[in-house]
């Protein structure tokens, strides 16, 4: 750090001096004792904290921190819910997780394979990681692919350090997860944005962890299977939560209302999609015509629907 503005700057004045002294202490703890900068946390209900991403492609103004992630506290540790899309975000995330609490991260829950979700778990090398039972099949045949566009989107510098896939507890159905004096219900669903998501339930305060089966605001990105995702969303619906926390959006929603934009949105994608296949219609027209009215409602609209609508496509095909 350097203060090197003003009629002191550079002078031996004691006042400078000082000064810089101040702004260095200042820096150190803003900081935290392992010298990075806790992420800033919304605690959306007792215990519960939430690190809003921007809703963004990743850039080098965002560093990547385009996603959600969180934390839950338990009498016994913690457990983190998503570590940010490069390991520099999970050491964040960590420190932001010793600076509320004085328990240790005991799991990691990775809602689903997606790298602005994941690639923060180089900062967790200790801890067990969880996720659905198909993310370590799928990650690893993406792993090479994410890695090289997040050095391309922020440099080889924020992609270093990025471990091979690791998932040691596997989830199919449903596992609880005690973490003292709170119970965390994880469920692995069939395929919907991903054919490995998974979500987290907090019955201690009723705070759903949707991971990307919920967007809000930004456009809900098909990786899986838009029909899928729709009787998924059907299924979520009736989760006894009173707030979610989203994959991209606002730290917290409510709960199940927050669920309408994207359900109308995928019925809209398969309606249109469908209207042209009867028709006859190519995949092109499909992609210029389909959703247009839903232009309006989403952030980074542009960047997702054209892809949205060829799998959506190919998905509906062969119906
Ligand atoms: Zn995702």
């Amino acid at each position: 750090m350097t203060t090197s503005f003003g009629p002191d700057a550079g002078s031996t004045h004691p006042r400078a001096a000082l000064m810089t002294v101040a702004a260095a202490l200042c820096l150190l703890a803003a900081a935290g004792p392992s010298g990075v900068e806790p992420l800033a946390m919304t605690e959306v209900a007792p215990g519960v904290f939430v690190h809003q991403g921007a809703i963004a492609e990743p850039a080098p103004d965002n560093r990547g921190d385009t996603a959600n992630m969180g934390f839950i506290v338990g009498d016994s540790g913690v457990a983190v819910i998503d570590t940010g899309g490069t390991p520099e975000l999970g050491r964040r995330l960590r420190e932001a997780i010793a600076a509320r609490t004085d328990r240790e991260p005991v799991i990691v829950i990775n809602t689903h394979m997606h790298p602005d979700h994941v690639f923060g778990n180089a900062a967790f090398a200790d801890v067990p990681i969880a996720g659905h039972a198909n993310l370590r099949d799928a990650l690893a045949a993406r792993q090479d692919v994410y890695r090289q566009r997040l050095t391309d989107e922020l440099g080889a510098g924020a992609s270093a350090g990025i471990p091979r896939v690791r998932v040691d507890r596997p989830v199919a159905g449903e596992v609880r997860i005690d973490l003292g004096n709170r119970l965390l219900v994880l469920t692995a669903h069939p395929t919907a944005h991903t054919n490995n998501d998974l979500t987290v339930f907090d019955r201690k305060t009723g705070t759903l962890f949707a991971g990307d089966l919920l967007f809000i605001d930004h456009l809900p990105v098909v990786d899986g299977n838009a029909l899928g995702w729709l009787s998924v969303i059907d299924g979520l619906e009736r989760v006894p939560a009173i707030r979610a926390v989203p994959g991209h959006g606002p730290a917290m929603v409510d709960w199940p209302g927050a669920l309408d934009a994207e359900r109308r949105y995928l019925t809209v994608l398969v309606e249109g999609v469908r209207r042209v296949l009867t028709a006859g219609g190519s995949i092109q027209e499909a992609v210029a015509h389909v959703v247009e009215g839903e232009r309006d409602r989403w952030l980074l609209f542009d960047a997702y629907n054209p892809r949205n609508v060829t799998a959506t496509f190919a998905e509906l095909e062969w119906e």
